[in-house]
């Protein structure tokens, strides 16, 4: 929906319902009560018909300052406050989906906070055409594991499940998990490709691709059936 049409249609619809407020909710005629809550009614839909509009609002003519006490902005179009959370999301059935904006790992030098909740910026989650997405973002805080106090570090960690193929990126790992290759449970052990014996490696459906001077591109990895 194009944003000129977004705006007509807010404006419509603010303008209606100070129609409303003035013409009968405040007005000083005194209206039966079936009318009044008719029209009790009819505002609360328009105030939902603001809010549905205001989700495709790109806010492009800026904020203006309001007069109240915390000097808090709104959006000279559909009036949402700035920086204020959105509590839904409105996404077009065709094209991209967009939603958040990308969030990059904190500077691991800064300070480390108090636990692991005060710690986050992103943690979200989202199943997409039956694959599952999660991005989690966060400061540094410290944690207990084993009874061992450790601090964890800032870091972005993006979570990709495909069936049974999950992918774990983070900031300094990529790894891929393929479930069916847990059958024995309990037992796993690993190498560096050149510490596993040529034997073990035929075995391995993987591609590692490289450039001429030897620089690393990638890794396939063939789908156990
Ligand atoms: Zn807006």
């Amino acid at each position: 929906m194009g944003q000129k049409y977004v705006q007509q249609n807010i404006r419509r619809t603010i303008r209606l319902m100070n129609f409303i407020c003035k013409n009968y909710l405040f007005s000083k005629k005194r209206y039966p009560r079936k009318t009044m809550d008719k029209f009790n009614e009819l505002y609360q839909t328009l105030g939902a018909a603001w809010e549905y509009f205001g989700l495709m609002c790109q806010h492009k003519k800026g904020y203006r300052k309001l007069k109240d006490k915390e000097g808090r902005w709104a959006c000279r179009i559909c009036g949402k406050i700035k920086n204020s959370p959105a509590w839904e999301y409105l996404l077009p059935v065709h094209g991209a989906k967009v939603i958040g904006q990308y969030v990059g790992t904190p500077n691991r030098k800064s300070k480390t906070f108090p636990d692991k909740q005060k710690a986050r910026l992103v943690d979200d989650a989202i199943y997409f055409h039956g694959a599952r997405l999660n991005v989690r973002v966060h400061h540094s805080y410290p944690s207990s594991l084993l009874d061992k106090k450790i601090n964890i570090a800032a870091d972005r960690i993006v979570e990709l499940q495909e069936k049974e193929v999950r992918v774990w990126i983070d900031s300094h790992l990529v790894d891929v998990e393929i479930a069916k290759g847990k059958a024995d449970k309990g037992k796993k052990y690993g190498g560096f490709v050149w510490e596993l014996p040529k034997k073990l490696l035929k075995k391995f459906p993987i591609i590692c691709s490289y450039g001429p001077q030897g620089q690393f591109y990638g890794v396939e990895i063939f789908r156990p059936k």
